[in-house]
């Protein structure tokens, strides 16, 4: 898919950093047994679904597709179109390579973190899925095999009364008994009905009270039913964060999500040291370089990557090893639809720290309808045996819930 820039001249077609397409390193794409493939073609769908779902293809002269997700961001569509020129022509079978090239082209745009991370991720995810079909293996596979068969599904819950802490724990309950996870999630950020000025992010004494009855309300509910994680989107400062951890310490949550802002890793380190509720941050962070110094640093328990938006399947991989090297679980943020959840399942499928994926979208009654497979049974994913990620996208539902102004995908 060809967009036009109004006659803006592609600053990066004279940019030479280092040349990592095959022609520059003198490499060929050529290859035996069916794996002389080039790439012909990338294009993206954007879906209307609680998020705007960034849909990614990449078309081959095999005529095999590959299809993936990018985390959804403004200008993800038109960072992908811009990069579609560096990878026509080139094996898909070269992901790492591919990658590289994209990051090494685009950093005009800012390819070190934020949304062209995002949308070289939608293109890396896409390359897991085209690899897998053409070599006809799962995409748990390419990242080295599996340790598990499932993955635990934890689903990220709302209620219409999320200040009212009995009414969280009748929603957990139900989540549990009529959805069927054992692991959730629920809101922190609430308000209490004590706040003065939220601006500040100081809790006073009424807040924390409020939150820790929101706390002990549910998991005194669900407890030896489900694991619990609660969210509090950087809101607080370093001694509220503390406050609000230690004053939940005997209720043992399953973690305590994002309690202060994400840029200053010297604040997480202090709240996460100071308490034994467990810490879990990263949803916010870019690449290994970044996420790893929240391992290295000691500034999380749990480490929170989120697959599509952070960089990509390997690069999530990576930050799991990294992980492990400091015995740190990574619990991965999740926003995506079908295609996406199920990317970030085969790499839960392949890291041996993997605590769980996040489901985000229990409200949205035809989430599971974007592809033909069962994705999510019974708070679990059964990883696909089946080539690539292991499902078909089901264009009719793309159709039917596209952006106002987007076009559907060529067939294959
Ligand atoms: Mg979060």
């Amino acid at each position: 898919m060809t967009r036009d820039y109004g006659g803006l001249r592609d600053p990066n077609a004279e940019y030479t950093m280092r040349k990592l397409s095959a022609e520059a390193m003198g490499v060929t794409a050529k290859r035996g047994g069916g794996r002389d493939v080039e790439i012909t073609d990338i294009q993206t769908t954007m879906v209307d679904g609680n998020f705007p779902w960034t849909l990614v293809r990449v078309y081959t002269d095999a005529g095999i597709v590959g299809t993936g997700e990018a985390y959804w961001g403004a200008g993800v569509p038109e960072l992908i179109d811009r990069m579609t020129p560096f990878l026509v022509g080139e094996n898909p079978l070269d992901i790492d390579r591919l990658y590289e090239h994209l990051v090494q082209k685009t950093s005009g745009e800012g390819s070190v973190e934020g949304v062209t991370v995002t949308a070289i991720a939608g293109i890396e995810v896409a390359l897991h899925d085209l690899a897998g079909r053409i070599l006809e293996l799962p995409a748990y596979q390419l990242l080295g095999g599996k340790y598990r068969d499932e993955v635990r599904v934890y689903c990220d819950c709302h209620t219409a009364a999320e200040a009212d802490p009995e009414a969280c724990a009748d929603e957990a309950e139900r989540v549990v008994e009529e959805l069927g996870y054992d692991a959730l999630k629920f809101d922190l950020d609430v308000p209490s009905g004590h706040e003065i000025d939220r601006a500040n992010r100081h809790l006073r004494p009424g807040e924390v009270r409020h939150k820790a009855d929101i706390v002990e309300r549910v998991t005194e509910r669900v407890r030896n039913r489900a694991d619990v994680a609660f969210d509090c989107h950087w809101s607080f400062g370093a001694n509220s964060a503390e406050r609000l951890a230690g004053a939940i310490e005997e209720h043992d949550v399953w973690w305590l999500e994002d309690p202060v802002p994400p840029e200053n890793i010297d604040v997480q380190e202090r709240v996460t040291r100071s308490t034994l509720t467990p810490i879990a941050a990263g949803e916010n962070r870019y690449r290994v370089t970044e996420l790893r110094r929240l391992v290295e640093d000691g500034a999380v328990d749990i480490v929170a990557p989120d697959m599509p938006k952070m960089g990509g399947m390997r690069e999530t991989v990576k930050v799991a090893n990294v992980a492990d090297q400091h015995y740190v679980p990574v619990a991965m943020h999740n926003v995506a639809s079908p295609v996406g959840t199920v990317a970030g399942a085969h790499v839960a499928a392949a890291i041996p720290n993997a605590l769980a994926l996040e489901y985000h979208s229990y409200e949205l009654d035809w989430w599971a309808d974007l592809v033909s497979e069962p994705v999510i049974e019974d708070g679990r994913i059964t990883v696909p045996e089946d080539p690539g990620l292991g499902v078909t996208l089901d264009l009719d539902t793309v159709a039917e819930h596209m952006v106002e102004g987007e076009t559907l995908f060529d067939p294959e």
